[in-house]
């Protein structure tokens, strides 16, 4: 039998739609593979995003193909099926979805694991004037603006400045200020560019960086921040954002030529429209073994899903971890058991602050910061990286951002966005891409 043959999706058996290819439903399909259930797996992309190395490619330390895995190839190792396209409508009576091209799919069990976008928490101009980091679009895009800001201050030479500002103090925050931070020490990258002309800025609302570590670690994070020269504001509160100043509560107006959303994240505004119960952030609620409240055929997972009597962080092992359960769930219910509660189990959480630094606490208390933080760090995020060949070229590029950095490393660069190039259309490209989010509860 050929390998094709091999993962042939099966021609009958319950039908299982899973809409959403993050590490909630990816984890779902592979927990199906198992059960003999039809199974499609529904993304609007073509891939699945890593996210938590977005930030690498936003800075220039990763290519966006390292961080993205294409869906057909892993929905065939599955033997289920891929179709592309993006949830438009759920029809619970009728056990259908609607995709936005008019697609009417059928279904016995549905899986929801679309993940969850940014929230701005009404603060004005922040949908229009930041950038957000959530989707491989975001990251090329910020990465295209974040090169283009240097290369004009590498043209225009001294005397000129630009001003990045990161907004939230959380891991994604912590991780993006570090990154530009190292960006702006590596002298190959923009040999001309004096490093004093490039200021980079954290705001954070709260009195502590990295809400969730024990506060010797965000003590840690923020020296570490500070002695890589990135000015750190905590206690301070943003009013308004426009196109090159972020506004504090206070009336202070800071310039900033890119300003980064790294604040809060809430269930896509497209969730409104499936029907379903809501709670905090509009993520849908569900009940203990996962189904969705009210519901008997139609499960929420991963970060989209707020468990009953179990918030848990939008993390990656949660997503898995939920992911994982649901598919069991579906697999019980197709042999006519009772379904189960699911329980979390908690595997700590760890930040990275850039080369050779980072903070992980273990679930009973023991943490660890620095260079062997920083190391389980690595060898974590390349282990749950989707693909051999995504492994190994991100290790290369992560390598050589590392051991080669101030050596000679340089950036990987991408194109100049037309508005932010001296003499270029303005607005030629939209800030924004998508929608997106960033910060998270813990990590
Ligand atoms: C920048 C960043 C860094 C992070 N770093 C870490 C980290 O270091 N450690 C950690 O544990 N966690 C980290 N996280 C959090 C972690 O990535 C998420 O918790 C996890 O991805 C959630 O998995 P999910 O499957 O629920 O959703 P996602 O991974 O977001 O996947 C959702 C999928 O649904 C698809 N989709 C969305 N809407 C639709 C629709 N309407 N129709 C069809 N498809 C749709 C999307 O295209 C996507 O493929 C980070 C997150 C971000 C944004």
């Amino acid at each position: 039998m050929t390998a094709r043959r091999r993962h042939q999706p099966p021609e009958d058996g319950p039908q299982v739609i899973v809409v959403g290819a993050g590490f909630a439903g990816l984890a779902a399909v592979a927990e199906l593979h198992h059960a003999g259930a039809r199974v499609t797996l529904v993304d609007r992309n073509i891939y699945s995003t890593f996210q938590p190395l977005l930030y690498q490619v936003a800075t220039g330390g990763l290519n966006p193909g390292d961080v993205a895995y294409p869906l057909r190839t892993l929905a065939r190792k599955k033997a289920a099926r891929f179709r592309p396209g993006e949830l438009a409508g759920i029809d619970p009576a009728g056990r259908r979805i609607t995709l936005t091209d008019g697609t009417v799919l059928d279904y016995d069990y549905l899986v929801l694991g679309t993940g969850v976008s940014a929230a701005f928490y009404g603060v004005t101009g922040a949908a229009e004037h930041t950038f957000g980091l959530y989707t491989r679009r975001d990251a090329v895009a910020l990465r295209d603006h974040i090169m283009a800001r240097l290369e004009r201050l590498d043209i225009e030479g001294p005397g000129t400045a630009v001003n990045f500002t990161v907004v939230g103090g959380g891991a994604t925050g912590v991780e993006v200020a570090g990154a530009l931070a190292e960006l702006r020490a590596d002298e190959d990258a923009f040999p001309d560019v004096d490093p004093t002309d490039v200021h980079i800025r954290l705001v954070e609302m709260a009195p502590a960086l990295l809400a969730p570590f024990h506060p010797k670690l965000q003590a840690y994070a923020l020296a570490e921040l500070r002695r890589r020269g990135v000015d750190v504001h905590l206690d301070t509160k943003i009013s308004e954002i426009t196109d090159d100043q972020v506004i504090l509560a206070n009336g202070d107006e800071l310039p900033s030529d890119v300003t980064v959303w790294a604040a809060g994240v809430s269930a896509p505004a497209a969730a409104a429209a499936w029907g379903l119960p809501q709670g905090r952030g509009g993520r849908i609620e569900v009940g203990p073994d996962l189904r969705v409240a009210g519901q008997d055929r139609i499960f929420a997972t991963g970060d989209v899903a707020l468990i009953e009597g179990q918030p848990l962080p939008q993390l990656a092992q949660p997503a898995i971890q939920t992911g994982r359960h649901t598919g069991k769930q579906i697999a019980l219910l197709m042999a006519g058991r009772p379904t189960r509660p699911f329980r979390y189990h908690d595997k700590g959480i760890m930040a990275t602050i850039g080369r050779r630094s980072a903070v992980v606490e273990f679930p009973h208390g023991a943490r660890i910061h620095g260079t062997l933080a920083w190391l389980a760090w690595l060898a974590l995020h390349l282990f749950y990286l989707l693909g051999g060949r995504n492994r190994l070229s991100a290790l290369v590029n992560l390598s050589y951002r590392y051991l080669i950095w101030g050596h000679g490393g340089g950036v990987i660069v991408g194109d100049d966005p037309p508005e932010a190039v001296p003499g270029g259309p303005p607005q030629a490209l939209p800030k924004r891409t998508l929608v997106t989010e960033s910060d998270r509860l813990i990590r």
